[in-house]
């Protein structure tokens, strides 16, 4: 099976999965890109927009990670952006539960995708994939080497968005970013993080 192939049964594994469906409502939101990408971006949960869709961030956070990604000189269709739940949560932010739970289908994604770095949006990103409890306000711009995956720390833009500090931060990860992607990451090699 190819990637494309093997991301799309994941994404109808999502939609059949009543775990995910007891927390959530509207369409799975599985992620969407380039299923060769190199950087992946994770974000929290959709909200209602990607939830009427199916698409993952298409609302106010969406456009300003998407202009982000621009910025850093990437294209759209050459990343991949996804969230560890993949539904509207019932209840404002996921529940620990359901993050554990939907990390699973995530990390099949990240099996198949096997980007180089994978960009974490906020502490939800964080909790699913470091198992940690993040303080993003201190961390965030770091780059953390776990279980040979390559980690990059940053604000969720919605908090961005809120406020001027995240927005601030947000936009100097998202310049220290493109001068990483400038160097070679490669895998089992780090490059000299600015
Ligand atoms: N916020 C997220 O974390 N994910 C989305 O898909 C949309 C908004």
């Amino acid at each position: 099976m190819n990637k494309e192939k093997e991301l799309l049964a994941i994404a109808e594994e999502i939609g059949r999965c009543r775990t995910c469906k007891k927390w959530g409502t509207g369409k799975p939101v599985p992620g969407e890109g380039d299923p060769d990408a190199q950087i992946v971006f994770i974000g929290e949960a959709p909200g209602r927009e990607e939830a009427k869709t199916g698409r993952p961030f298409i609302g106010r956070s969406g456009r300003l990670l998407r202009a982000m990604i621009r910025d850093a000189g990437l294209r759209e269709e050459e990343v991949f952006i996804t969230s560890p739940v993949k539904y509207l949560p019932l209840r404002g932010t996921p529940s620990r539960e359901n993050v554990i739970h939907s990390r699973f289908h995530l990390g099949k994604q990240l099996a198949v995708i096997r980007p180089r770095v994978i960009v974490l949006l906020g502490s939800t990103a964080c909790l699913a994939l470091l198992d940690s409890k993040v303080q993003i306000t201190a961390e965030h711009g770091t780059v953390i080497r776990k279980n040979n995956e390559l980690y990059f720390i940053t604000f969720h833009p919605a908090y961005a968005l809120r406020f001027p500090k995240g927005k601030k931060g947000f936009a100097e990860d998202f310049r220290k970013l493109k001068l990483m992607l400038g160097q070679q990451i490669w895998r089992g090699q780090p490059p000299d993080y600015p």
